[in-house]
């Protein structure tokens, strides 16, 4: 699957927010955002008005950066959040968040979703037991998600399980740190799932 390999902090910066992309920099005095708050460019300066359409297209492309998602895949999301019952964007949310590299991010096992989805991609995460290299693969409830045995004593595992000891992780999930492991303990609602993104904009944008 395709990703985006563009500097990274011009994303936020074009956001106009932190979407944490960059692991361990993003809480330093290195963040470009904390540094240059204004959007990239020789006109990043100005301040532009959006047009309602504007306002819709920005908050898909914040939502899709901010989970390193592509247009296609984005897009077959909202498809299938909008086939099911329920509401629309919430379901989106709820595709996103159970993806395979979100949940290890979330559980704290990755600096960044990026990071992530390379340990997921490099074969050191294990759904059920089973061997899961695919980064959007969705998790269910009752899901277990741990590293592979033979990848945590790897010195940025050992890290992982160190710092992220005691680090809050969404209620739809637990945790054992030491073990790094994890459990989905239920599907998310769209109360515990945090994200800065107006899903309802998104929906609006694609039902034009
Ligand atoms: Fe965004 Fe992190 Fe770069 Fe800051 S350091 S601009 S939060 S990617």
């Amino acid at each position: 699957m395709a990703r985006y390999i563009g500097p990274k902090c011009k994303l936020c910066r074009r956001e106009g927010l932190k979407l944490f992309l960059k692991g361990e920099r993003c809480y330093t005095g290195k963040c470009a955002i904390d540094k240059r708050p204004y959007a990239p460019g020789q006109h990043g300066q100005k301040r532009k008005k959006l047009s309602e359409y504007g306002i819709q297209l920005r908050e898909k492309q914040k939502a899709k950066r901010y989970y390193g998602v592509l247009e296609a895949q984005f897009r077959n999301y909202f498809e299938k959040a909008d086939q099911e019952k329920g509401i629309t964007g919430e379901n989106l949310l709820r595709y996103l968040e159970l993806r395979l590299d979100n949940v290890i991010y979330r559980l704290g096992f990755a600096s960044s979703r990026t990071e992530a989805r390379q340990f997921v991609r490099h074969n050191h995460v294990i759904v059920n037991g089973q061997k899961v290299n695919i980064p959007s693969y969705g998790v269910s409830a009752g899901d277990v998600i741990e590293i592979k045995e033979n990848s945590k004593s790897m010195t940025k595992f050992k890290d992982a399980a160190e710092t992220s000891n005691g680090a809050i992780i969404p209620e739809w999930m637990e945790k054992d740190a030491k073990m790094l492991k994890g459990k989905i303990t239920q599907v998310p609602s769209r109360t515990q799932i945090n994200v800065p993104i107006e899903e309802t904009l998104i929906i609006e944008l694609y039902s034009k």
